[in-house]
């Protein structure tokens, strides 16, 4: 009877611990974690510093946070490190060393959120996380950078760059806290432009990822095979989630990049790169995403499960590839004196920062055959013949309604004109200038995306700036153009 007892309550022990140990995160249950935590003072990604310093300072009266200043960026803008955790594992998280790659600082407000939190149901991760880490966080590495909304610092060099010559006093800073802290793993968190895709697919790339080299041969050492390891487990959660939508980033080894160094400097180092996503322009949902991956890798860094994944999975992740444009239009015909041939248009918008706002500035990418490009959006214009738009050059005195704009556009007019136009973004689907002669268009690589497409004669869709209007279904809506 005993001995049944014993051998029970060693069954019962070799479960449990057995469920402890191997039981992977439900993604779905994260992702409530997400929602639940979500700092609601952010809504997008052109915040500034002077928006996330609250939330960082605040901390201060949690015991289970030290906040520190590790110094100051060139505009003398305080940057801060939070540390939680009471484990062994020493990891640190970094974000926005590019000031313009702003996805994952929303992320670590909001894991800052849930680390807070309690009896919610997600006890068990966060004690995990406490009990075997411990964390250093440092968002906004470059907040002069994120000032202007630009990759670099105040002065202009990319830090991403400086990682060994260490010329911008943000550089140093970050090398002195990996100094001090001597972190086994880090994470290095950046955003990439949305055009990357799974090499070969229509997929955005809406999560990359790397393991960084730390030499030019490329050899995996015990450091960098842990940081590829613990990626697999972040593609797992990724595939569940969005599937085909992860790259591979190209792991070249770069002398000068922090990632490289810190993985040569002995920390496992992984680099999540947050690319694009449709219709999330302001990628509130690929914060969710990042919320997600790092609070799945912390977890199994903690429980040290990551250890079970194969690093041959790594390299089956798809290489990041640069093949997708805004608008794909696909077979138009271009007749011009006495030409006429067929094409594909690819059509990217650019984004230009503006004083509180910013506004896209369209341009044909490349024509001809495009059929390894893919578009966010894209149309068939088999049997359309794309024409010219007109201005109208009479002064304007009364602002456009959208309802208006559209009408100008079935007239076959792409730009009105005013003296004077109280902004300088708008989000008509029409081009507003202030001289006739600023107007734009072209049928050659390199022009503006201003034009109609007609079949017999009749006008069924306009390409203002590089927006796609139906004409007979007009719906238009995230417009941001400039007045010129
Ligand atoms: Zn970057």
């Amino acid at each position: 009877m005993k001995k049944q007892l014993t051998a029970l309550i060693l069954l019962i022990l070799f479960f449990s611990q057995g469920h402890a140990q191997d039981s992977k995160l439900d993604h779905r249950k994260l992702k409530e974690a997400s929602d639940k935590y979500k700092e609601s003072s952010i809504t997008h990604r052109r915040f500034k510093h002077i928006d996330i310093m609250p939330l960082v300072i605040k901390r201060r009266a949690n015991k289970d946070f030290q906040v520190e200043e590790l110094g100051k960026s060139v505009e003398g803008r305080e940057i801060y490190q939070l540390a939680y955790g009471n484990g062994q594992k020493r990891v640190m998280l970094w974000s926005q060393m590019h000031g313009n790659e702003s996805t994952a600082t929303m992320s670590l407000m909001d894991i800052f959120n849930f680390l807070e939190g309690k009896n919610d149901g997600f006890d068990a991760i966060r004690k995990a996380i406490e009990d075997n880490l411990d964390l250093r966080f440092i968002p906004m590495v470059n907040p002069d950078g994120a000032e202007a909304f630009k990759r670099r610092n105040a002065y202009d060099i990319d830090l991403n760059r400086d990682a060994i010559h260490l010329t911008s006093p943000e550089a140093r800073i970050l090398k002195g806290a990996r100094d001090n802290f001597e972190p086994e793993y880090g994470f290095n968190l950046h955003d990439q432009q949305i055009y990357y895709n799974a090499v070969n697919t229509a997929k955005p790339a809406t999560i990359s990822v790397l393991a960084p080299a730390f030499n030019f041969e490329k050899d995996i050492n015990e450091v960098r095979e842990r940081a590829l390891k613990v990626i697999v487990g972040m593609n797992e959660v990724l595939q569940e989630i969005i599937p085909g939508q992860v790259g591979k980033y190209d792991d070249g080894f770069e002398p000068r990049a922090f990632g490289d160094n810190f993985q040569k400097w002995g920390t496992s180092t992984i680099l999540i790169e947050s690319g694009g996503y449709p219709g999330d322009p302001d990628k509130q949902y690929i914060r969710e995403l990042n919320f997600i991956i790092i609070l799945n890798a912390l977890y199994e860094i903690a429980t040290q499960q990551y250890g079970q994944y194969a690093v041959e999975d790594y390299f089956e992740i798809p290489d990041n590839d640069t093949k997708l444009v805004d608008l794909m239009l696909r077979n138009v015909t271009i007749k011009r004196d006495d030409l006429e041939y067929k094409v594909d248009l690819g059509i990217r918008r650019r984004e230009v920062e503006a004083d509180s706002a910013y506004y896209t500035e369209s341009s044909i990418l490349d024509l001809g055959d495009l059929s390894v490009y893919y578009g966010y959006e894209e149309l068939d214009a088999e049997g359309y013949v794309m024409t010219e738009g007109k201005v109208w050059a009479p002064a304007m005195d009364m602002k456009l309604s959208q309802k208006e704009a559209i009408e100008m556009l079935k007239k076959g007019f792409l730009g009105v004109t005013y003296d004077f136009y109280p902004d300088k973004t708008h989000d008509l689907p029409i081009n507003i200038l202030l001289e006739n002669d600023e107007y734009k268009s072209g049928h050659t690589v390199g022009s503006t995306a201003n034009f109609f497409l007609e079949k017999n004669g009749e006008k069924h869709y306009a390409i203002v700036n590089g927006y796609l209007v139906d004409l007979r279904n007009p719906e238009v809506e995230g417009v941001r153009m400039r007045v010129y």
